[in-house]
């Protein structure tokens, strides 16, 4: 399976990554990718950028180097009532991310909470990905949730990097895959890059959909035309 945009990068802008937009794009170039998107932390994640970074990358080109750039953030969900702390911003963002991180989580994280949560999510017309979703701790009623992610066109995220930085995440990346396999839900596979040479690096998740015969047409960014379509429809990077 060939992956064709990585959607979930950061830059030294979220200060615990360590490469830029332009080293970002290069990498990706470099490795053949059609488009990236540049999703840094929000909020109270530590050393985040506020909302004049967001807003500002309004000047940011859709190209460059050949490369598509959706300008993007990924937001935190801040606790059980799902609410995701996206800014209010003069500029519309192409891409956002909601995540569950734990510095940013409010209360206890059972599975009704998370469960609660994502529902909520799902149901937010600012979020197009779910990610990374397996985190251990934070686990939720899969069968439940995500054909409500369907249902509103929310892109279910298979990280690259929870293998190696979500320590346990592989057990549950692997159910959520096999739920949206049965329910046929569309999946995203992202890097989670925070330095450039990780820029399109997907080898964990690729191998954990080929290990469980996942369909290459619900990988939404395994074809430039189905990730094409996809954001042609949900957001308004071609307006
Ligand atoms: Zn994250
Ligand atoms: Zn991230």
């Amino acid at each position: 399976m060939k992956i064709i945009a990585d959607t979930h990068c950061h830059t030294v802008a979220s200060v615990h990554a360590y490469s830029t937009i332009l080293e970002n794009i290069k990498s990706a170039k470099s490795k053949s990718l059609w488009a990236i998107a540049i999703t840094d932390h929000n909020g109270n994640v530590p050393g985040a950028p506020g909302s004049w970074y967001f807003d500002n990358l309004k000047i940011l080109p859709k190209e460059i180097e050949g490369v598509k750039i959706l300008r993007g953030m990924e937001a935190n969900v801040l606790g059980s009532s799902g609410h995701v702390d996206v800014p209010e911003l003069k500029f519309e963002l192409d891409w956002i991310i909601a995540s569950i991180h734990e510095v940013t989580w409010n209360g206890s994280h059972g599975i009704e909470e998370c469960t609660n949560a994502w529902l909520a999510v799902a149901e937010n017309p600012l979020i197009n990905v779910v990610g990374h979703s397996g985190v251990p701790g934070f686990e939720y009623d899969f069968e439940k949730v995500i054909p409500v992610f369907k249902k509103n066109s929310k892109l279910v995220e298979i990280n690259a990097s929870s293998f190696e930085v979500r320590f346990g995440s592989r057990v549950n990346c692997e159910k959520i895959a096999e739920c949206c396999k049965k329910y046929r839900v569309p999946v995203i596979v992202n890097s989670d890059s925070h330095i450039c040479e990780h820029v399109g690096r997907f080898d964990g998740a690729v191998e954990l959909l080929e290990s469980i015969g996942f369909p290459e047409d619900l990988v939404v960014n395994s074809s430039i035309e189905r990730f094409e379509d996809y954001i042609r429809k949900n957001t308004t990077f071609f307006d």
